[in-house]
């Protein structure tokens, strides 16, 4: 079942500057969690804005479990939404105690069981009468976490939930924010621009860029076969060849600009080849450089068509200059 529905959604801030959101939908089902990803000014926290009500799309329909709080005609204000919200600062009031800040939502104190519970869950028993300068990073964060839950609301929105947080600290984040969402059976949009946290968390994603949505999916679609150049890059560094080169290669995707149909290829796709009657298809070239790195070399290599990067096996000999034939195997 859709809990959230975003019909053409479209925002603009400013009439000489190209729209923040241009034309975007997606429907996000009953208990799923969606990440919004994409650069900085792709849309992401504007279109967060827009589901919590805190901004008004020029254009489109927001709907909730087929409550339309978006149209030409209705506006539903944000606190009549069934949305919580967690803003990437965390927004607590300063003068007012964790208590205080959580039973802070209308109806919040209507199930006194429930708010005890996520206390619980997030692990922030003891701490009800502080304030929030008195509390890590992390706390405030579970407490902006059981504000947002107090009230059971229908969809959660998150704005880049792990983006103050320590590289150690962020697997065991995730891995919580995760359990709360399946314990709470919330269904979760979240905003994040890295794709490691959304690939760990996500159901599906929604690659945003320049206001649009490029390609929704999962991250393994997504990254399989990806629809532009852009969005391929998502992922790291990407190697685009031009199909008639590799022809039986299983996924292409046709370029607006110049229609020209490639096949994205990993740094990790290509293996040195010492026999010359193998299947895959190869490429003879030479090497420009050499970098070593933890996992893999990282090597520049030249053909007389193309520039292609290569990662190869730490314990492959390989020098600058040299010649090579390299094959690409799209098993790898
Ligand atoms: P993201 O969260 O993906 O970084 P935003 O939604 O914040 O992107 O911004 C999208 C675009 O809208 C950017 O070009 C940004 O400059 C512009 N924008 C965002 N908020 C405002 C605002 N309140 N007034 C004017 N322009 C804004
Ligand atoms: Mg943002």
């Amino acid at each position: 079942m859709n809990v959230l529905t975003l019909k053409n959604i479209t925002k603009s801030y400013n009439s000489n500057e190209p729209p923040a959101l241009n034309d975007l939908s997606f429907n996000c089902q009953s208990s799923e969690v969606i990440a919004l990803i994409g650069g900085s000014g792709s849309g992401k926290t504007t279109l967060l804005r827009i589901i919590a009500g805190l901004e008004a799309p020029d254009y489109g329909e927001v709907i909730l479990n087929n409550d339309t709080l978006n149209s030409s005609t209705v506006f539903v204000t944000p606190e009549k939404r069934d949305c919580g919200l967690v803003f990437q600062d965390y927004a607590l009031f300063p003068n007012r105690t964790v208590r205080q800040n959580i039973i802070f939502g209308k109806g919040a104190m209507d199930d006194p069981s429930w708010i005890n519970e996520l206390i619980n869950m997030t692990g922030i028993a003891g701490l009800e009468k502080r304030f929030p300068h008195e509390l890590s990073g992390g706390q405030q964060q579970r407490v902006a976490l059981v504000r947002a839950l107090a009230t059971r609301p229908l969809l959660l929105l998150l704005d880049e939930p792990l983006s103050h947080l320590d590289p150690e600290l962020k697997e065991s984040v995730r891995t919580e924010l995760l359990k709360l969402f399946r314990e709470t059976k919330t269904t979760v949009v979240f905003v994040s621009h890295d794709i490691e946290d959304a690939t760990a968390m996500a159901d599906r994603m929604v690659v945003m860029h320049k206001g649009k949505a490029e390609q929704i999916g999962t991250s393994n679609e997504i990254y399989k076969n990806p629809m532009n150049k852009n969005v391929a890059r998502l992922f790291g560094k990407t190697n685009f060849i031009p199909i008639k080169l590799i022809p039986n290669a299983p996924y292409s995707f046709t370029e607006k600009e110049s229609n020209e149909k490639l096949v994205p290829v990993r740094p990790h796709q290509w293996r040195v080849i010492n026999d010359p009657t193998t299947d895959l298809p190869t490429f003879n070239g030479k090497v420009k450089s050499v970098i070593n790195q933890v996992s893999h070399k990282e090597v520049e290599f030249e053909t007389s068509q193309l520039n292609i990067t290569l990662h190869l096996p730490t314990n492959q000999s390989v020098q600058a200059d040299s010649k090579l034939t390299i094959a690409y195997n799209a098993e790898l």
